[in-house]
């Protein structure tokens, strides 16, 4: 019988620990603080956004978001960034990305202060993410770490494991592809140049998919006699507005042990992670 690989069980009992750090944070005289960049009106950044400020919020911390006008030049935007991320009392600041076009080129992790980069995109994040502190001392990418939160909380073990890791980028494949092998997983990072495909997914005990092409992965891709888990980061949007993975979920559910479901998988423990570096960003301050 397949598992699905759920969200909530997971937040509802991770909820309570940050909630009581939060606590003890205010009774040292600290609120940890978020401060969120967004630029523009794009809808989906916006909704993505309030997400963030509810669940931080929720949790008893701060949260404000600064409007930043879509046609902002270079300059102004750096100014901007650095006045609002050197303000007294910030324990965490990110930029909501996609940028418009005129910013787009711009390494927004190393406009932020590597104390203040709770998105872990910093270089000396990133660095520190290669180093293998496996004290975790430094902010990890979000989506990366919520996906070990979530193959720990699932006892999927990944030491000495195959893991499958489709897409390559610097928010999703290339971390992950660090945590899971600083945790001992023997890892493949495949990407749109990758030649036969099917030939690494079919030997992965795991296999993760961030591409954004919906429903990408299918049966052909897999190999059942593995038990494989397949976790699906894709978030795509039909006309109608319904929400896709980049995995076929229907297609493959009963060929595979464990998958994750879009919506309601990897997407909700993103906010999970960057909440977790918040407060870790606070706890610091003390
Ligand atoms: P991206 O869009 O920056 O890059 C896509 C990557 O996929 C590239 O490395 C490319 O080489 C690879 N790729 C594209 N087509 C491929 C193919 N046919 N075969 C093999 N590799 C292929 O990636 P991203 O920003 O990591 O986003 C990927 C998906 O994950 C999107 O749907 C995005 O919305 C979603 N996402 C979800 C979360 C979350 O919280 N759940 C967070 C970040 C991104």
């Amino acid at each position: 019988m397949t598992r699905v690989l759920y969200a909530r069980p997971i937040k509802e009992s991770l909820h309570l620990n940050l909630k009581s750090t939060v606590q003890k944070l205010k009774s040292n005289g600290v609120t940890p603080w978020l401060r969120v960049a967004l630029v523009g009106d794009d809808p989906a950044s916006q909704i993505y956004t309030k997400n963030k400020k509810k669940f931080i919020e929720g949790l008893g911390g701060k949260c404000d978001i600064v409007h930043i006008e879509e046609d902002i030049t270079e300059q102004s935007f750096k100014a901007k960034i650095k006045s609002l991320s050197s303000e007294k009392g910030v324990h965490g600041f990110l930029i909501q990305l996609p940028l418009p076009k005129q910013l787009s080129h711009l390494d927004v992790g190393n406009l932020i202060p590597p104390s203040l980069d709770v998105d872990g995109l910093n270089s000396l994040n990133m660095g520190e993410l290669l180093k293998g502190d496996m004290k975790g001392n430094f902010s990890c990418a979000c989506t990366p770490k919520g996906i070990v939160t979530l193959l720990d909380y699932y006892d999927i073990p990944i030491s000495g494991k195959n893991i499958c890791i489709i897409g390559r980028s610097l928010i999703v494949g290339k971390p992950l592809s660090a945590l899971l092998t600083n945790r001992s997983g023997t890892v493949t990072l495949c990407h749109s140049k990758t030649e036969n495909l099917q030939y690494h997914t079919s030997n992965a005990d795991i296999i993760i998919v961030a591409i954004g092409s919906p429903k990408f992965l299918k049966t052909h891709h897999l190999n059942p006699s593995k038990n494989q888990t397949i976790i699906d980061v894709g978030i795509n949007k039909s006309k109608e507005g319904k929400l896709f993975g980049d995995v076929d979920f229907e297609n493959v559910k009963e060929s595979v042990a464990a998958i994750t479901p879009v919506p309601g998988g990897v997407g909700p423990l993103t906010i999970l992670s960057l909440a977790q570096n918040l407060l870790q960003a606070a706890e610091k301050t003390l």
